[in-house]
C-alpha cells in the first residue's frame, strides 16, 4: 500500500502552499525542492499529474512516485547530499530524522546512488522509542513514515555534507497518528469543508477551499556557551534551577528595542540566511523585554508548511548559535525573576480566491463573511477553553502563564473596542429598524475600520483579535505550533457548522441572508460573550470576574491536560475525524508522562547540584568564617547551611522513585506538582541566599549577572 500523508487530509492540503522562489533570488529557497524546481526537472506530464493528484488528495501511483524520486535525488546529489531522511514530528514536540545513504553497493565493488519512489513515499524508522501513549504494542513496535508531498523537501547543510529531508507523517501500522502532522492535515481538511459550506450559504459560489494560516513569533534567549557548559542545570533541563537575582534594574532599560550587540547581530543574519535557503520567509528581528532575549517572526504560510517551518526555525536558531560560541535557550523560563519566552500563534483562514475570512474588508459581502467567521471563533474558544489551555500546557509554561509576564491561565478573547461595539449593536438589535440594505441593519454599509495591530493595546490577553487574524499568545517557546493549530481548526470547524446549520434552516424558511444571519450571530454572541474581555488580564479583579463568569482557570499542567479527553473534545475530534478517542487518550498519557519525567529530572538535578556543588561551597564558607572567628558570620552561615541540608534531604525523599509505585501517570504528575516542586523551590530559596554570602571564588555556578549580561 502506498499511503501518502496527503491522504490524511480528506481534500488534500496543497492549500495555499506558497511558491516564493523567485528566479532572481539566489538565496531564498535555494535548498528547497520547490514547485518551481519540480516544474523544471519533471517531465511536463508528470508534473501536472503530481499537482492534480495532490489537489485531489489521492495516493500517488508508484510510477509517478518513481519519477518524482528520481528528480529529487538528482537535485539533492547536485547539491552535495549524500544521505536522505524522512523528517517527522513525533509527540516529543521536536523533529526526528532517520538517515539513509543514497548509495547502495552495485555488486561489483562500486556503489550506485539509489532512491526509488518506494523510499520516497514510505519509511520505517526504528522508532520504538518514540512516545505513543500505549497505542503501539511492543510486538508491532514499528511505526511508519509517509511522505507529505504538500510540504516541500529541503536540504540541511552541515560542514561535512548535506542531508535531503523529506517531510513525512508518522503513523502506527494500525493507522493511528503518532505525530503532530497527521492531525494538523486532517484538521485543515475539516475546516476547509465546513468553511466552504458556510461560504456557499453566504453567497460565495467561487471558493473551493479554505486554508488556515499561521505565523508564529518565537522568543528565545542567547547566552555565551561557556556559561551553558558550566551550569549542569541548563545543560540537563534547559533552565537554571538556581540563581539569585542580579542587582535590580541592571542593564534592563536599554535592552528592549535597544541596539543589538555585534555578535548577536551576526548570528541573526546567519540564521536568517540559513532559513531563507530553506524557504522560510523570515520577517523581523528585535530585542525582547528581558536581557539576552530576542524574537524572530516569519511571514505567515498555510498551517502545514508554516508549522514545519516553525520546527525548522527552532532547529536553525539552536544550530547556528554554536557557530558563534553561543547557546540558544528555547525554554519557557530559563531564568527566575526574568521574563520568560513564549510563542505568539497568529491564525486566520483564507479562501483559495484570496479572501482572508477574518479581514473585515471594504464591502458588505466581506463584512458579512467576517462577522460570521469571527462569531464562530468566539463560540469555539468559549466552548473549548479548557482544551485550548491544555494545548499550551507544559512544565515550562507553569512558571509563566499567569505570572504577570504572559497571559493568565484563563482563556479569554480581546476583540477591541470597535468590534465589541459592533457585537453590542448586533446583540441588542439597536439599529435593526434602520435603512434597508445596510449591513445587518446596523445603519452603515460597512463595518467601522478596525485598527490593525490592536494587539499592542492589550498584551495581557491570551487570545487577541489583531485586525485581520487572531493571535493565540499563551503558547510556550518550546512548543510545536502543530497541535494548537489542530485544535483551533477543529473547534472552529465545529462552530462554523453549528452556525451554518442555523443559517441554512433560516434561509430555507425564505429569509434573506441578512434577516437569517442576524439572529444566528445574536444568539451565538449572547451565549459566548462571557469569554470576551478587554481589560487587564494580569489583575486580581479579572481572576474574580472570570470566576463569576464561569470561565476556567486551569493553573497548572496537571489541571489542564485532562481536557484532551473531555467529552466535548472527543465529540468534536471524532466528528471531524481529526483524532479518535484512542489517539486523544494517547496524547493525554504522553503529555502527562512527559510532564512527570521532566519534573522528576529537574528535581534530581537540583538535588545533585545542591548536594555536590553548592553544599560543599557553603561548608567551605562556613570553615572560612569560623577560622576568621567572626561570630556573627558563623551564626548566619551555620543557620543557612542547616536549612540547606534539611531542604536537600526533604527534596531527595519527596522525589524517591518509590513514591511513584504503580500510580497512574496523572496521580504521579499531581504528586510531583504538589510535593516535589515545592521541595525544589525550598532548596533553591536557601541556595540563592547562600549565593549572596558565599565568597565569589568559592561559588561553583556562573551567576545571573554574568550569564545574562555578557554578550
Ligand atoms: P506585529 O508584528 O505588529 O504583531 P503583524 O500583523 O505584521 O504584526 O504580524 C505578526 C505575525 O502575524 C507575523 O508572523 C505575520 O506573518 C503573522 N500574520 C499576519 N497575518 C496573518 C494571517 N492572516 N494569518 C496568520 N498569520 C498572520
Ligand atoms: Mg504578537
Amino acid at each position: 500500500e502506498n499511503v501518502t500523508a496527503a491522504q490524511w487530509s480528506p481534500n488534500g492540503a496543497t492549500l495555499g502552499a506558497q511558491d516564493l522562489t523567485h528566479p532572481d533570488n539566489q538565496v531564498f529557497g535555494a535548498n528547497v525542492f520547490s514547485p518551481a524546481e519540480q516544474r523544471k526537472r519533471l517531465p511536463k506530464a508528470v508534473y501536472k499529474q503530481l499537482q492534480s493528484t495532490l489537489e485531489r488528495g489521492e495516493a500517488l501511483d508508484s510510477s509517478l512516485a518513481d519519477a518524482v524520486a528520481l528528480a529529487m535525488k538528482e537535485w539533492a546529489l547536485e547539491r552535495g547530499a549524500t544521505h536522505y531522511a524522512h523528517w517527522f514530528q513525533p509527540l516529543t514536540g521536536s523533529t526526528a530524522e532517520k538517515h539513509d545513504s543514497f548509495y547502495s553497493p552495485a555488486g561489483d565493488g562500486t556503489a550506485i546512488a539509489e532512491f526509488s519512489g518506494k523510499e520516497l513515499i514510505q519509511g520505517e524508522p526504528d522508532a520504538s522509542s518514540f512516545p505513543t501513549g500505549g497505542i503501539r504494542a511492543t510486538f508491532e513496535a514499528r511505526g511508519y513514515t509517509a511522505w507529505d508531498p504538500t510540504s516541500p523537501a529541503f536540504i540541511l547543510e552541515n560542514p561535512n555534507g548535506a542531508l535531503l529531508c523529506i517531510p513525512t507523517a508518522f503513523a502506527s501500522w494500525t493507522g493511528e497518528a503518532l505525530d503532530n502532522k497527521i492531525p494538523l492535515l486532517r484538521s485543515m481538511g475539516a475546516l476547509s469543508d465546513s468553511a466552504v459550506r458556510a461560504l456557499r450559504l453566504l453567497g460565495d459560489e467561487e471558493a473551493q477551499r479554505v486554508f488556515t494560516t499561521v505565523g508564529a513569533e518565537q522568543e528565545y534567549f542567547l547566552i555565551d556557551e561557556q556559561y551553558f557548559f558550566e551550569r549542569p542545570d541548563l545543560l540537563t533541563t534547559g533552565r537554571t534551577l538556581f540563581g539569585a537575582q542580579p542587582p535590580k534594574g541592571h542593564e534592563l532599560d536599554d535592552h528592549y528595542f535597544g541596539s543589538i550587540p555585534e555578535r548577536v547581530l551576526a548570528y541573526m543574519l546567519e540564521v536568517e540566511d540559513e532559513l531563507a535557503k530553506l524557504g522560510v520567509p523570515i520577517k523581523t528581528r528585535h530585542n525582547e523585554v528581558a536581557p539576552a532575549q530576542y524574537e524572530i517572526a516569519p511571514i505567515f504560510e498555510n498551517s502545514n508548511v508554516g508549522s514545519d517551518h516553525q520546527q525548522l526555525t527552532m532547529q536553525v536558531l539552536q544550530n547556528v548559535a554554536r557557530r558563534y560560541g553561543l547557546v540558544c535557550l528555547l525554554h519557557e523560563k530559563p531564568f527566575a525573576g526574568v521574563n520568560g519566552s513564549g510563542k505568539h500563534n497568529n491564525w486566520s483562514m483564507s479562501a483559495d480566491h484570496g479572501e482572508n475570512l477574518l479581514d473585515p474588508g471594504d464591502t458588505p459581502h466581506e463584512n458579512l463573511n467576517f462577522l460570521f467567521f469571527c462569531t464562530a471563533v468566539i463560540q469555539a474558544v468559549d466552548k473549548h477553553q479548557g482544551l485550548l489551555r491544555a494545548t499550551a500546557a507544559g512544565p515550562g509554561q507553569d512558571h509563566r502563564l499567569g505570572a504577570n509576564e504572559a497571559p493568565p491561565a484563563i482563556i479569554s478573547i480581546f476583540l477591541g473596542e470597535e468590534l465589541e461595539g459592533v457585537y453590542a449593536a448586533i446583540e441588542s438589535g439597536a439599529a435593526s429598524e434602520s435603512s434597508a440594505g445596510s449591513l445587518l441593519g446596523l445603519g452603515t454599509p460597512v463595518l467601522p475600520r478596525l485598527p490593525l495591530h490592536g494587539g499592542d493595546r492589550n498584551r495581557t490577553s491570551p487570545f487577541a483579535f489583531t485586525g485581520n487574524k487572531f493571535e493565540f499568545r499563551a503558547i510556550g517557546s518550546t512548543q510545536s505550533v502543530a497541535l494548537p493549530n489542530t485544535v483551533l481548526n477543529t473547534i472552529v470547524a465545529e462552530a462554523i457548522d453549528d452556525l451554518a446549520d442555523q443559517l441554512e434552516a433560516a434561509l430555507k424558511g425564505g429569509a434573506s441572508l441578512e434577516e437569517a444571519l442576524r439572529p444566528v450571530l445574536q444568539k451565538s454572541y449572547a451565549a459566548h460573550k462571557r469569554v470576551v474581555f478587554d481589560g487587564d488580564g494580569y489583575s486580581q479583579d479579572w481572576h474574580e470576574e472570570a470566576a463569576r463568569r464561569g470561565l476556567l482557570n486551569l493553573r497548572t499542567t496537571p489541571d489542564a491536560l485532562p481536557y484532551f479527553v473531555k467529552e466535548s473534545t472527543v465529540a468534536a475530534f471524532e466528528r471531524y475525524r481529526v483524532l479518535s478517542e484512542r489517539e486523544l487518550e494517547s496524547r493525554y498519557e504522553v503529555f502527562t508522562e512527559q510532564y512527570a519525567a521532566k519534573i522528576n529530572i529537574e528535581a534530581e538535578t537540583a538535588a545533585t547540584i545542591a548536594r555536590t556543588l553548592l553544599l560543599p561551597a557553603a561548608l567551605r564558607q562556613l570553615a572560612l568564617v569560623k577560622e576568621a572567628g567572626v561570630d556573627a558570620l558563623v551564626t548566619e552561615t551555620q543557620a543557612l547551611v542547616e536549612q540547606f541540608v534539611a531542604a536537600i534531604q526533604a527534596l531527595e525523599s519527596a522525589n524517591l522513585k518509590e513514591n511513584q509505585q504503580d500510580e497512574p501517570p496523572a496521580t504521579w504528575a499531581s504528586f510531583l506538582r504538589d510535593n516535589v516542586i515545592p521541595a525544589m523551590n525550598k532548596v533553591r530559596e536557601v541556595a540563592d541566599k547562600l549565593e549572596k554570602i558565599v565568597a565569589d571564588d568559592l561559588w561553583p555556578l556562573p551567576k545571573y549577572s554574568e550569564v545574562l549580561f555578557i554578550k
